[in-house]
């Protein structure tokens, strides 16, 4: 299935909170562990990307903007 979305995390900016985590639906974000950033935090990240519905959950939780969501038009189909 192609994606419908796409999110981009600020990363120097995520604290790991994981709210976003919690309220995406296909539960395709988790905090990246392998990653710290400046702060000391492992901060959120999406490893299956083809799984985003564009639906902006996260970015709308997130308490300090750090995720932008691009939505994806649909395309139409021809008769
Ligand atoms: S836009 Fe929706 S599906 Fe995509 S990562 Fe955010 S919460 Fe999950
Ligand atoms: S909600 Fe925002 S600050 Fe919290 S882990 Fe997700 S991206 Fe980072």
């Amino acid at each position: 299935m192609a994606a419908k979305g796409r999110v981009a995390f600020d990363r120097e900016n995520c604290k790991g909170c994981s709210i976003c985590v919690s309220v995406c639906p296909t539960k395709i974000i988790s905090l990246d562990e392998g990653d710290m950033n400046s702060w000391g935090y492992y901060p959120a990240t999406v490893k299956e990307m083809d799984k985003c519905i564009g639906c902006a959950n996260c970015a709308v939780m997130c308490p300090d903007l750090v995720i932008t969501v691009e939505r994806f038009k649909e395309e139409k189909k021809e008769k």
